[in-house]
């Protein structure tokens, strides 16, 4: 049996609830239904009462992606009423315990959500060099943590695999019906030594969909090369940093502490191997992007507040750009005709 894509799009509506904009659209409705939802938007270790640690999900019809996968990431895939289940891939940007704490805890939570019982479908997790390691130092942790379980009788049906675990380099790194995801090496681990560069990798993604591309920059430095790599997107999902309230910040978090913590040294980390809102601009206009959405914010006391990110942003990116909340729900509508792909906000969060 066949079913048209407007049909479908619509059970998808009915089962999984479409924004109010799709459903009054019906040459949208038509279309393959790409949402990207910035499950959390925090950036560095330190945990935020407001903001979960980096992960972004990109739905695309009733699949499911998720790209990194920080502390609290299980949790506001709970509050959304999505399964854990239900992620059908996770891609790490690169290894940093901001962007991967979390990988633990959606493991375990995908073997309650089985009833304790072996995944049909293992997990399917792709990272740099380590992440091999990473997921098996996750499972480990795991298996030690369900031993009680299984002593008492359940979770008898736990077996391996749980997981599959590939690491890439930089071209193409999954393709399926739905989705071709690249990755691009860039500068966030600059700064290292070189042996230590020959070891860690951080990587930029661009996902390309059914109704457009997206380019998700992970944590990166100012690189040239990024903006040819997502040339023409739809979106960039960008990472952004103010260096001065970062300042403020690490100058707080250092007071009194031993002299062997390296203040310069963190600022320079900061700014060359992170995006300020300027520099997030500039690669904006440069890779001729179609709007930009900014995540992985500083704690908001010390950040000078979003204005300060607006105005930087604005001075050099005449495009659209959104600063992302937790759970919003981003839609990515391919363009009709001549007219170009757009992103908008089609609802203000994920969660029921
Ligand atoms: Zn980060
Ligand atoms: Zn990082």
């Amino acid at each position: 049996m066949t079913i048209s894509n407007q049909a479908l799009a619509g059970l998808l509506c009915l089962s999984l609830g479409c924004s109010g904009a799709s459903a009054q659209q019906p040459s949208v409705a038509a279309q393959s239904i790409v949402e990207i939802v910035p499950v959390g938007t925090a950036g560095g270790p330190p945990i935020q009462v407001d903001r979960s640690e980096p992960a972004t999900l990109i739905r695309v019809n009733d699949q499911f992606y998720l790209f990194d996968c920080g502390i609290g990431t299980v949790r506001r895939l709970a509050r959304a009423g999505i399964p854990t289940t239900k992620i059908k891939a996770l891609f790490f940007t690169h290894q940093h315990p901001d962007h991967n704490m979390d990988l633990a805890a959606l493991l375990s939570d995908r073997l309650f959500g089985l009833g304790l019982g072996r995944p049909a479908v293992p997990l399917e997790v792709y990272g740099p060099p380590g992440t091999q390691r990473l997921v098996d130092a996750a499972a480990h942790f795991v298996d030690a943590a369900f031993e009680t379980f299984a002593a008492e009788g359940w979770g008898k049906n736990v077996e391996r695999p749980i997981y599959t675990a590939r690491e890439f380099g930089s071209g193409i790194i999954y393709e399926d019906a739905n989705i071709k995801v690249y990755s691009a090496e860039n500068s966030h681990y600059s700064l290292m030594k070189d042996d230590d560069q020959r070891k860690f990798k951080a990587y930029s993604f661009k996902v390309v969909s059914p109704n457009g591309q997206v380019l998700l920059t992970g944590d990166t430095g100012p690189d040239s090369s990024l903006s040819e790599f997502g040339k023409n997107v739809d979106l960039i999902v960008s990472e952004v940093l103010n260096p001065g309230a970062m300042r403020v910040l690490l100058d707080h978090m250092l007071h009194g502490t031993p002299a062997e913590h390296d203040l310069p040294g963190l600022l320079d980390h900061m700014t060359r191997e992170h995006l300020d809102p300027a520099e997030v601009g500039k690669m904006a206009t440069k890779a001729n992007a179609g709007s930009v959405l900014l995540t992985h914010f500083g704690p908001e006391n010390v950040s000078g507040g979003t204005d300060v990110l607006r105005e930087a942003v604005k001075s050099h990116y005449s495009g659209e750009f959104f600063l992302a909340q937790d759970l919003q729900v981003y839609c990515l509508i391919g363009g009709q005709g001549a007219s170009r792909a757009h992103v908008t906000l089609c609802r203000s969060s994920y969660a029921k």
